[in-house]
């Protein structure tokens, strides 16, 4: 069966994370959003293993269904429209900061296994390591190839995905403090690495310039700390929900089981460009390359973006599609969708009324973004929504990418346009408004997506 599975994201007990992040809201979201199989996340952190063995039931699957009291309880805030079991995969992240030849390394991984003897076992090693107490993202002092070695050890079908891979500060190729290849990281052990996580700031079609992925499958998560970030990226399998059904579809290159991922747009990701944000700096690649690397306001260094990064380690000029990758789609969070349409803010109370409204009406969020024919949205009498729909999907929109920290910002109407349609002004009041120069805008109609396995 097809289904969506978000394999990343956080508890309460992560730092920065929302307070309401508990199983029970995580199962909520997941049904709003169309998920089947979503990370618990965190499994480290003792306070939140404790929960997981309170809340949820383990199953032969080797996944785990929140118990039959809390999902009764919690099926109240689904609407009929979004109900569907929800499985939880164990999973945590690992921030490994270490020395390996002589430089300072910081990258941050995906551990996965399959029951919680396991978990158990495995927990109480890292607790020998470091603390695991203070943050559901533990810090530790150990070398990523070591981690690898003791999830190998730790059950047969254990694995571990490095997490964001681009990310300046702490991610296997990150420009701050990581590696130029996956070898040099993970050394004897690389051949057990099958994955890898592409992080909100790039996706598949950038990593198809880097050869040394090739043969890797290519994941993407939410990385959620609130319920409402659940699945903004997400994976779709073709096969059957369980803890070794979804390892081999990942781990099998040639399969045809792994359907490919949904995406943000990369540009919206925080660390898309390359800049410096107290300076409001914000280059493309050639740009930083003539500045040498520097700041023009204040000669600081500029944050090199993903992008960047992806430009220095790549060794092929176009983003072909490697014969067996699966495809993607890129899309917007229907809250940014809604927020530009009503000319507020995404998290204001009017978007989220109106996002309840559609979900209870057409089913979750990713079956409207994705699936839902436009026509059906003739009945949903929101001005607007049908074309902002169908300009998404064609990639038809304006963005104002995201650089040294900072989210990108998409627009799909021109300012002129939103004025014109909503009926607030005439042409001759019009602001041009600058960070969303039209001359940018993409797609100009024409869906450049690459989706051939995901219907
Ligand atoms: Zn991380
Ligand atoms: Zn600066």
């Amino acid at each position: 069966m097809q289904f969506i599975a978000d394999l990343h994201l956080h508890s309460k007990y992560s730092r920065a994370t929302a307070k309401k992040l508990d199983l029970e809201h995580i199962h909520i979201s997941a049904q709003k959003k169309g998920v089947a199989v979503i990370a618990t996340g965190d499994f480290t952190h003792p306070a939140w293993f404790t929960e997981i063995h309170e809340k949820l039931v383990p199953l032969p699957n080797g996944l785990f269904q929140l118990n039959k009291t809390l999902s009764k309880e919690a099926e109240k805030h689904v609407p009929p429209s979004c109900r569907q079991p929800v499985f939880f995969i164990l999973s945590c992240e690992i921030s490994n900061i270490y020395k390996k030849d002589g430089k300072v390394r910081k990258n941050h991984n995906l551990v996965f296994l399959p029951d919680l003897e396991t978990a158990k076992k495995f927990n109480q090693q890292m607790e020998k390591i470091g603390n695991i107490r203070s943050d559901g993202r533990p810090i530790l002092g150990l070398d990523a190839r070591d981690l690898l070695e003791i999830v190998l050890e730790a059950a047969d079908s254990a694995f571990l995905i490095p997490a964001h891979i681009w990310t300046p500060w702490f991610s296997l190729f990150g420009s701050k403090s990581g590696f130029d290849d996956l070898k040099t990281c993970f050394e004897d052990l690389t051949p057990h690495i099958f994955a890898l996580e592409t992080g909100l700031s790039s996706d598949p079609k950038m990593n198809w310039r880097v050869s040394d992925l090739d043969g890797l499958s290519l994941v993407s998560n939410s990385d959620a700390h609130s319920p409402e970030k659940i699945a903004r990226e997400a994976n779709v399998f073709d096969t059957e929900i369980s803890f070794s059904a979804i390892r081999s579809a990942i781990a099998d290159q040639k399969g045809t089981r792994f359907k490919g991922t949904l995406e943000f747009f990369p540009e919206e990701g925080k660390y898309h460009l390359d800049g410096h944000r107290k300076c409001g700096i914000r280059f493309q690649p050639e740009e930083t390359r003539k500045h040498q690397g520097r700041c023009p306001e204040c000669g600081g260094p500029l944050t090199l973006g993903v992008l960047h990064r992806v430009d220095e380690l790549a060794d092929r000029k176009t983003e072909k599609k490697p014969e067996e990758a699966p495809g993607f789609k890129r899309l917007m969070p229907l809250a940014e969708i809604l927020a530009e349409i009503l000319n507020v803010g995404p998290a204001s109370k009017s978007v989220i009324k109106m996002h309840q409204k559609l979900i209870e009406t057409y089913g979750p969020e990713l079956f409207i973004l994705h699936r839902l024919p436009l026509d059906a949205l003739d009945a949903a009498d929101i001005p607007l929504l049908k074309e902002a729909m169908r300009r998404m999907r064609n990639e038809d929109i304006v963005i104002q990418p995201g650089y040294d920290g900072e989210y990108g910002a998409i627009r799909i109407f021109s300012e002129a346009e939103r004025s014109i349609l909503s009926g607030r002004q005439s042409l001759f009041t019009l602001r041009k408004d600058e960070s969303f120069p039209e001359e940018n805008r993409k797609g100009k109609g024409t869906a450049i997506s690459i989706t051939p396995n995901i219907d």
